[in-house]
């Protein structure tokens, strides 16, 4: 659900840029600098990602996608051979033969492309919400979407912006009350600030650059 939120989104955005500039970018979007950053690169990280530590999907996804990187030339490894380049990402098995399944399907149904369609995303076996919107926003570059991770669920509620218990109903819930000129760099941001400061556990509010904005909504136990 959203709430009416009267604050100065400029003033917030540029003290967080400000402030997190130190950090650099997170280590996904820093990984996808070396790799050929295409929506089927884009697409596999993800998949890789899920219930997995940042830099084991990112040195998963070197190992596997700096070769690999069509459904074509995926389809040239077995399924043990992905799980063995992928391992130790989470349910690597799982992983490795959901791979085979979304390149069979690119191929069969979308010419070998990834689709720059939410409709057509979702279609694809094992791809939510999360997954389809960071392929459309940093594979397919298209704007007017916006990505939620944990982070990006866990600190608007904690702000009160919102007040939402799942990753979509944010999504929905910051179309509402976040404007537009910021959803292209919410999700860089907002994944940044979760790691390094607004932590799940005991954030660093002592810290933080946007301190005088925040209601701490269920922030127990700060630093
Ligand atoms: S004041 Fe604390 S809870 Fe609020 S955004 Fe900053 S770190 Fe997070």
């Amino acid at each position: 659900m959203a709430e009416q939120v009267a604050m100065d989104f400029d003033e917030f955005f540029s003290l967080l840029r400000a402030e997190l500039e130190k950090y650099g970018v997170p280590v996904v979007t820093r990984m996808l600098d070396e790799l050929e950053d295409s929506a089927f690169v884009v697409l596999m990280s993800c998949l890789l990602s899920l219930r997995t530590k940042d830099e084991v999907t990112a040195d998963a996804s070197k190992r596997l996608l700096k070769k690999y990187n069509s459904p074509e030339k995926m389809l040239e490894l077995s399924e043990e051979k992905i799980a063995s380049l992928i391992y130790p990402v989470g349910f690597y098995r799982t992983k490795a033969k959901r791979i085979l399944e979304i390149c069979t399907d690119l191929i069969e149904r979308f010419d070998g492309n990834v689709p720059d369609s939410m409709q057509e995303l979702l279609s694809l076996k094992g791809v939510g919400r999360k997954t389809a919107n960071i392929v459309l926003v940093y594979g397919h570059k298209k704007h007017g979407f916006l990505p939620i991770d944990t982070h990006c669920h866990r600190i608007p509620n904690r702000l009160g912006w919102i007040k939402t218990k799942t990753p979509e109903e944010t999504e929905f819930a910051l179309f509402e009350v976040l404007p537009e000129r910021f959803w292209d760099e919410f999700n860089d941001l907002f994944v940044t600030f979760g790691q390094k400061i607004c932590l799940p556990i005991s954030p660093f509010c002592s810290r933080c650059p946007v301190e005088g904005f925040c209601k701490k909504i269920d922030v127990k136990k700060s630093r």
